[in-house]
């Protein structure tokens, strides 16, 4: 994205960092990212948007064998350089390899520690740090490629969904649930929506025990009803109180919690299949600290 912006390298690092610390990377199968095929991302994207950031890409390689600079403005957040493709075909090949292994019984669940983010990229265009919508195309993929009926997607970021709710609105087959602050950027999912939108706008300084409220009174009984064969999480940690980009007030243990109320209905429901993508998170301690509490859950640790 460029020199001082939020949407950096050592978000991975930070990650990387608190696995080894605690002991928990060891416990983990890792795998490397495939890259994502543009007809499996064409699931949930427009030929357009694929081909025009793929042309993008490759004007941005050439300037810089050039010897130019290379960065292309996408929008006032969000820029793109000569890697940028690579690393979203295999942030969006990271979640269908995850699903293609989940489904075939070899992990009940997989955590994708990718950037770029997806869920404010849209069906035909790139937006707020994301330019492939890694969950959309993976709940797609899972629906379309290996013939399951229901899925739900549960999107615990601090910002709303927006490309996820462009491209999965009206789709029967998808159960998206989430809260974001609101308002806040991108500033939508506030009012009338598809009835497979469960969107729950909370204000700023919201704090964990409002949260978990709502995840009781709202979330659950939509999950229990839809009784979905397979859950995909946007997983943003940037709701965390420590966090800058949001004003709400979620701990490590809330996201243990979240994660475990998700399990329940993935194991009820599921047969635990899981397939949790990173979205935002960017104090890099916190997201550290709060990832480390999502996958201490996921993998029974
Ligand atoms: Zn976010």
């Amino acid at each position: 994205m460029g020199p001082g912006h939020p949407e950096c390298p050592e978000r991975l690092g930070a990650i990387e960092d608190r696995l080894l610390v605690t002991g928990v990377g060891d416990a983990l199968d890792r795998r490397e990212a495939p890259a994502a095929s543009p007809s499996d991302i064409e699931l949930a994207h427009a030929r357009m948007h694929v081909a025009s950031l793929r042309g993008l890409g490759e004007g941005l390689a050439d300037q810089v064998a050039a010897g130019g600079g290379g960065y292309a403005r996408i929008d006032p957040d969000t820029a793109m350089n000569a890697h940028t493709w690579n690393a979203a075909v295999r942030a969006a090949g990271a979640a269908l390899a995850a699903t293609d292994a989940v489904i075939a019984g070899e992990l009940e669940n997989a955590f994708c520690a990718v950037r770029p983010p997806g869920h404010h990229a849209c069906r035909d265009h790139a937006m707020g740090f994301c330019f492939f919508n890694n969950v959309a195309i993976a709940a797609r993929y899972a629906l379309e490629r290996h013939g399951l009926k229901r899925v739900a997607i549960v999107d615990f970021d601090v910002h709303h969904g927006n490309g996820t709710e462009d491209i999965l609105s009206g789709d029967e087959r998808v159960l998206m649930v989430s809260f974001f602050q609101h308002p806040l950027y991108p500033y939508s999912g506030e009012g009338a929506h598809a009835g497979n939108m469960v969107n729950l706008p909370v204000p700023a300084y919201t704090r964990g025990p409002a949260i978990r409220e709502l995840i009781e009174q709202v979330w659950m009984p939509r999950l229990e009803a839809f009784k979905p064969e397979m859950i995909f999480i946007s997983a943003g940690f940037d709701a965390h109180r420590d966090d800058d980009l949001g004003q709400l007030g979620l701990v490590e243990s809330d996201y243990q919690w979240i994660t475990s109320k998700i399990k329940e209905v993935a194991r009820k429901h599921s047969s635990g299949r899981i397939v949790s993508s990173l979205e935002g998170g960017y104090n890099l301690d916190a997201l550290g600290r709060s990832v480390e509490a999502h996958l201490r859950v996921l993998a029974d640790l």
